[in-house]
């Protein structure tokens, strides 16, 4: 029989809780650590719909990438939102657990993951952890062959479920990439490393005006490169989901699915 905490093992082997930032909330939040455990869902965000797949889906368990409860949390109140998902879970029998920060940082981790989707290959840590050249923040790797900005834009469309958002791009579009920096989630502040270091493009999720202005402009002072792709925060982090499953169903020998729910908040745009 497997366990909750079986499956916690499994996951704090290849997302190890020491590697999350100090801010952040990483584990199980919901849950007996001995209840048995036969099919786990795994998903972005810990939001209702997600529990209600989890529900439809027979699941006892599952396993998010962001936290529920980050800030401080004073009522589980079921007519909160937040309230609403933990009574639904502890009325059906399922745990709750994330891997945040923690599997950014790992070497086979969110990053990873997205460069791997985007064809990118040799990829190391675009800031690398001190002491660790394998673990660390984004990844920086290559194309097979280059291809233009246009074409490689196309196939992160292609290679990253679908949202209102789309896959927004600033540069050159007939512009050759070949070296690729890419960091999962919010990746303004790593502008100026993917400089750095050297990558052709960037891609990352939720760039404000001002640093992408910035960057741009800074860009402008060379070759124009990097060029920045910027994807939706949720697709940037999806594709870590099938990568994990698939671990996680070979490490803890156990039924694992993945959300087909987009759970990116927009839902349209005009
Ligand atoms: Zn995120």
């Amino acid at each position: 029989m497997t366990t909750v905490a079986d499956v916690m093992d499994a996951l704090e082997r290849r997302f190890p809780l020491d590697l999350a930032e100090s801010w952040d909330v990483n584990g199980l939040s919901v849950g007996h650590p001995d209840a048995p455990v036969t099919r786990i869902l795994f998903a972005v965000d810990p939001v209702l719909a997600v529990v209600e797949e989890a529900i439809e889906e027979g699941c006892d368990m599952i396993v998010t990438h962001h936290p529920l409860m980050l800030r401080g949390v004073t009522t589980v109140h079921a007519g909160t939102a937040k309230g609403a998902v933990v009574h639904r879970l502890i009325e059906n029998g399922i745990a709750l657990y994330n891997a945040h920060t923690n599997a950014d940082a790992a070497g086979s981790g969110v990053a990873d993951a997205l460069a791997v989707a985007l064809g990118v290959t040799g990829g190391i840590p675009l800031v690398p952890l001190p002491g660790d050249a394998e673990q660390g923040t984004g990844r920086i790797g290559r194309l097979d062959a280059p291809m233009t900005l246009a074409e490689f834009a196309g196939r992160a469309s292609q290679a990253l479920p679908e949202t209102m958002h789309g896959v927004r791009v600033a540069g050159d579009l007939t512009g050759d990439v070949r070296t690729v920096a890419v960091v999962g989630g919010a990746g303004d502040s790593f502008l100026d490393a993917a400089a750095a270091a050297g990558a052709d493009v960037y891609v990352t999720a939720d760039l404000r005006h001002h640093p992408a202005s910035e960057a741009r402009e800074s860009a402008m002072l060379r070759d124009g490169r990097p060029y920045l792709v910027d994807v939706a925060h949720y697709a940037s982090e999806w594709t870590w989901l099938t990568a994990a499953a698939e671990y996680v169903g070979d490490a803890a020998g156990i039924d694992t699915i993945v959300s087909t729910l987009t759970t990116d908040p927009w839902n349209a745009r005009f």
